[in-house]
């Protein structure tokens, strides 16, 4: 199962226990799934659903709302893969119609044209639900593992537009985009999509996002700490191919003679162990050496070949 799935799953079946948020939430189900048909000689509000939970949260809702006749049917469906398509569908007679007009679902001649009624959503509850119904109707969220994306994908234009003027008032800022026919509202930072999935109370979703991003920046660290250590060690590397030119250089123009008895054995030591590092040269002399005592007589040897160099 998709995050996606599993978050309008968590969605679907959570229950507002509020009137007003219950409305809202019903609204924007019915706004993004919803369209007038007419069927021998009748006129029917239908919302297609291909989420269960969602249908029968819809289903529910205008039953327990509004007290209207309400049926709810399964049916198989090729897209663009045999999809399961559920149908939540009430005859249009007047009391439905009211509640359409009340939804800011239908405009003054009857047609559907669905916006958001700012009246439904003075209060934030009210706006949170909205916003739930939206996500469930089309709301898509990328896995935390990789890359961090939430988008709500919207066919017209002033939807898209409200819709993103109601999650700025819910301190959601997302960003508008074309892809097709369509308008897409999106979010691309984690601290954002966490702020979404809480507002839309999506709790379970939410902790689950968190663990994975907690999991994310510990390996980044530890890949981090990689990187330096493997920085480390190029430093070592480049150190000592300069430390064993000189010694060549020193060797070749004077012989293994020409550098003094208290050099001699760590310039012995160097090149015999091109990858040690000074600390663990020192570590190889007898009587052993600290790291600056080494450091002290690299610096020692380089000098001679700078002398010998210039031709002292
Ligand atoms: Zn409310």
């Amino acid at each position: 199962m998709s995050f996606a799935m599993q978050v309008r799953g968590e969605l679907a079946r959570l229950n507002e226990e509020r009137f007003c948020c219950r409305k809202a939430e019903l609204a924007a189900l019915l706004a993004l799934n919803a369209a007038l048909q007419e069927n021998e000689g009748q006129q029917w509000l239908v919302a297609e659903f291909e989420n269960a939970a969602t249908a029968r949260k819809a289903f529910l809702l205008i039953k327990e709302l509004y007290t209207l006749p309400v049926s709810v049917s399964a049916e198989k469906r090729k897209r663009f893969r045999k999809t399961r398509v559920y149908q939540v569908k009430s005859e249009l007679d007047e009391a439905c119609s009211n509640m359409l007009r009340e939804l800011g679902l239908i405009n003054a001649h009857g047609q559907f044209k669905p916006r958001i009624r700012w009246k439904l959503l003075t209060r934030n509850c009210c706006k949170r639900a909205y916003l739930r119904g939206v996500f469930l109707s089309r709301g898509f969220i990328s896995r935390p593992e990789g890359n961090y994306h939430l988008e709500i994908v919207l066919h017209d234009q002033t939807m898209a537009n409200e819709v993103q003027k109601l999650m700025a008032r819910l301190n959601l800022e997302a960003r508008q985009t074309e892809r097709k026919n369509s308008l897409v509202l999106y979010i691309k930072d984690a601290e954002s999509i966490v702020d979404f999935l809480a507002t839309v109370g999506a709790s379970k979703a939410l902790l689950d996002f968190e663990n994975v991003r907690i999991l994310k920046s510990m390996r980044n660290n530890i890949n981090r700490q990689v990187n330096f250590e493997t920085a480390n060690l190029v430093k070592t590397v480049d150190a000592s191919v300069r430390q064993i030119e000189t010694i060549k250089q020193i060797v070749d123009s004077r012989g293994w003679e020409g550098i003094p008895p208290g050099l001699r054995t760590l310039a012995q030591l160097r090149l015999e162990y091109p990858d040690s590092s000074l600390k663990e040269l020192g570590e190889m002399m007898v009587p052993p050496l600290t790291k600056s005592g080494v450091a002290h007589r690299m610096r020692k040897l380089e000098d001679l070949a700078d002398r010998i160099m210039l031709g002292e």
